[in-house]
């Protein structure tokens, strides 16, 4: 069954303590039911941080060994259009939260008739849709790469190759993520944007100017539905094959200025959108200084599993927090960190399977081993985690390098 934006607020009966739609106007304490939508490691990340509180916790995810459904107080087995599932987790949950930005808009706004949605439909629309996103970055004064939006096949034809020329060379993005997880193809000439475009089935793009890149960070912010907000420090990104590989915190290039920029424009993107719940901004530093967003991720972000292990308060609890009506947590690192990305790939050496050593990483002292308990390695597949949170950076730094040895993770760091 498919939720449709008219079903009838009637069908789903308020849960205690929810205004429809709005904040609780007293915190959700403890023993609550909270409601996640998605079971993946966010999600179980979320799971295990609510239930430390001593909330319980219900998870839609449609697959019955997902990381989150496993570890949930309660496992709703459905999809995340299933009108039934939704109702039975808005029944159970005054407060719910997402884990991963494809949701449909149309679950969160139904969901939003009798529990509080954190952050909001509007919100999680606004980072579905690249071309939405980067206006709106705009419109909040914050600096983007210089793009184009081509909306179709036809939008595309339209246009001549000296509009198409200022953004090039270029990359090709689907304006909305996770199509068929394969969304992005570099271009170097308006010939190649229109066979790329073809390639992506004609659907709503975004033409992007390959900028150079000095490096990447990462701006982590909490916001209370009383508007209060809590920032983290900010977070330095390395990719490889266009997945986060390693963070490292505080980042060890960015002047304060540099900080104090990226920190309150996501301060301010939180702010402008009425934004409840946890956000991150990732943003490119170019050769010459420049600070330019590339996106942002309405949930904790792979890039703030550090503050698990590093800071006073998780990214997790803050989610927990703010959904909940709770005072924010101390942001506040108490360990210099770095964050390594445990992928399918070290589960096969010369295409044999083979377990990766996890005894030796264990005993290095800074290494704290988070792993999700996926059921397959693939491949690319994000299956764990390790923190090194250590007295000094060095000292986070060489146990890192110590760790992508053990595990031969490739990457240049
Ligand atoms: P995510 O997994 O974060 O959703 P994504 O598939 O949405 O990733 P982006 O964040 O847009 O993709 O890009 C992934 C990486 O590709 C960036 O972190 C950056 O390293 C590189 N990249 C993206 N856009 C540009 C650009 N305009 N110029 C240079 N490099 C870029
Ligand atoms: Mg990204």
């Amino acid at each position: 069954m498919s939720v449709s934006l008219s079903t009838p607020a009637s069908i789903v009966t308020p849960a205690p303590g929810a205004e429809r739609g709005s904040a609780p106007a007293a915190p959700l304490l403890p023993g609550a039911w909270l409601g996640m939508l998605g079971g993946g490691q966010l999600g179980r990340m979320f799971c295990f941080a609510a239930q430390a509180m001593g909330y319980r916790v219900a998870v839609l995810d449609p697959d019955p060994s997902s990381p989150a459904g496993t570890v949930a107080d309660r496992h709703i087995r459905a999809a995340y259009d299933d009108e039934s599932g939704l109702t039975e987790l808005s029944r159970l949950c005054a407060a719910i939260s997402t884990e991963f930005e494809n949701v449909p808009a149309a679950s969160l706004e139904l969901l939003a008739h009798s529990s509080f949605v954190a952050p909001s439909a509007r919100c999680v629309a606004i980072a579905q849709d690249r071309a939405v996103e980067k206006q709106f970055l705009v419109e909040c004064g914050v600096p983007v790469a210089p793009h184009v939006v081509i909306e179709s096949s036809a939008a595309l034809a339209a246009l001549d190759d000296a509009t198409l020329d200022t953004v090039l060379p270029g990359i090709l993005k689907t304006a909305r993520l996770g199509y068929d997880g394969k969304g992005q193809i570099r271009v170097a000439n308006a010939n190649e944007v229109r066979l790329a475009h073809a390639e992506m089935g004609g659907v709503a793009c975004v033409l992007e100017k390959r900028l150079a890149l000095a490096y990447e960070v990462s701006a982590l912010v909490a916001r209370g539905a009383d508007g209060r907000s809590a920032v983290y420090p900010l977070a330095e990104n390395v990719h490889h094959h266009g997945i986060l590989a390693e963070t490292t915190v505080p980042s060890p290039r960015a002047s304060a200025a540099i900080v104090a920029q990226a920190q309150s424009a996501a301060q301010a993107i939180a702010a402008q959108m009425h934004y409840v719940g946890v956000l991150c901004v990732e943003f490119f530093v170019l050769e010459d200084g420049t600070l330019v967003a590339n996106e942002m991720a309405p949930r904790p972000h792979n890039s703030g599993h550090y503050t698990i292990d590093a800071c006073a308060t998780s990214q997790f609890e803050q989610q927990v927090r703010a959904m909940t009506g709770l005072p924010l947590g101390d942001t506040r690192q108490h360990s210099p960190a770095v964050m390594l990305n445990v992928l399918g790939d070290i589960w096969f050496q010369n295409d044999v399977p083979v377990t990766p050593p996890w005894h030796d990483v264990v005993a290095l002292p800074p290494a704290r081993l988070h792993l999700y308990a996926k059921e397959e390695a693939r491949r690319g597949r994000k299956m764990g985690h390790i923190t090194l949170a250590a007295a000094t950076p060095e000292a986070a730094r060489e146990a890192a390098r110590e760790c992508q040895r053990l595990l031969r993770i490739e990457f240049d760091a």
